[in-house]
């Protein structure tokens, strides 16, 4: 075991605060990265203060991890000491179920293991990202292109993947009129990412504070869903609106802008359940889904893409010691457009 500095969460009432965490030995097949970059995904708050449920504590979150590898075990073919990496969301999945097998770990149905706030196959909690160091099996460790930066690909491994992967699955592409719901950390990846793919962006935010930057970014378009006129004005619009609200939405509403057969695809992971009217899915066939983060062959897919066309996050980096300031600032939807924190200030 390697005992290494983290920010925890000892308690769902509490702030986080510094304190060591025990790292296993580095195993056959594991790497052993050491973190120089680790988002802030509104996930993390969620789970740090028990909004989805009973949790594990003391909990270090973050599944936005890049860093370099320093050690390998002697098993290991994929990754060599040097090189830039990256930890999502998960760090372990079944590996026989079919969704395993498809490159759908995501969707493991044999028991996949998250970053943090879950138990590993060891039977031992795992810890995320907020620390200065972490072990993976090599099989759940993505490459960072040397075109993207550590700091702005952190971001990349849950807020790019989640919007990557339906806006693939849902063809985002040329003569899409796509719309992204909520200018956040998800969300402004989503405006990048569905531009990069060619589709005709238009972002839905409460208000329009952000309208210069979501431009900036790729949208063509910019409206506030605190105007009711937006709603008049864009119905029957979208081929594909993507949700990244982190709070319950007016799903009735939102269903009105799609035209037919467009689909409602939802990321967002909001605490409590949402009311809908069937009757909005009813006419003009339309689809209401969700999508949760990607495979790790996606991820790979979505990091190349994004060194391909210069897509890292906008980031404000922060200290280890800003990290309870900076969710207050995502609760209040006032972040340009991801925390990241330099893990060398823990
Ligand atoms: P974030 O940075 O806080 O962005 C969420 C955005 O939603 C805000 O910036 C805001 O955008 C909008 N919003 C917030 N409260 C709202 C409200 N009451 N009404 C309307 N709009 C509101 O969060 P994030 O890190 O992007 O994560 C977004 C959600 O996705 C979270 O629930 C997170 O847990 C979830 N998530 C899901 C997956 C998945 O696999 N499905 C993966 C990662 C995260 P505007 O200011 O532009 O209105
Ligand atoms: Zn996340
Ligand atoms: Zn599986």
């Amino acid at each position: 075991m390697t005992t290494v500095a983290a920010y925890a969460a000892p308690s769902a009432k509490a702030p986080l605060e510094r304190t060591t965490i025990e790292r296993r030995e580095v195993r056959e097949f594991d790497v052993l990265i050491d973190i120089k970059f680790a988002g802030i995904c509104h996930s993390d708050i969620h789970q740090a203060r028990e909004g989805w449920g009973e949790a594990i504590f003391p909990m270090v979150p973050g599944h936005e991890i890049a860093g370099v590898v320093t050690e390998v075990g002697p098993g290991v073919t994929k990754f060599a000491v040097g090189d830039r990496v990256g930890v999502g969301c998960l760090v372990d999945s079944c590996r026989e179920c079919d969704n395993c097998k498809a490159g759908l770990e995501q969707y493991c149905t044999g028991g996949s293991v998250g970053t943090y706030n879950a138990i590993g196959k060891d039977g031992e909690p795992t810890y995320g990202g907020y620390a200065e160091k972490i072990v993976v099996d090599e099989n759940y460790v993505v490459r960072i292109p040397d075109g993207l930066a550590l700091d702005v690909a952190a971001p990349l491994l849950c807020a790019g993947i989640t919007t990557y992967s339906p806006l693939r699955h849902w063809n985002a592409g040329p003569g899409k009129k796509v719309a992204v719901l909520g200018m956040g950390g998800l969300g402004h990846m989503g405006v990048k990412i569905a531009h990069a793919l060619g589709a005709e962006v238009t972002v839905l935010s409460q208000s329009l504070r952000k309208k210069d930057d979501g431009l900036k970014l790729g949208a063509a378009h910019y409206y506030a869903t605190s105007d009711p006129k937006t709603f008049e004005e864009l119905a029957g619009t979208f081929d594909l609106i993507l949700s990244t609200v982190s709070a319950p939405l007016d799903l009735d509403a939102y269903l009105a802008l799609l035209r037919t057969d467009g689909a409602f695809v939802n990321v967002g992971a909001p605490e409590e359940p949402v009311a809908l009217n069937l009757f909005s899915v009813i006419g003009g066939r339309k689809t209401l889904a969700g999508s949760g983060i990607g495979g790790i062959q996606e991820t790979q897919e979505m990091l190349d893409f994004c060194a391909e066309h210069g897509l890292g996050a906008e980031i404000e980096l922060i200290s280890a010691s800003e990290i309870n300031d900076a969710y207050e600032r995502v609760l209040a939807s006032d972040v340009r457009y991801r925390f990241v924190i330099d893990t060398a200030t823990i």
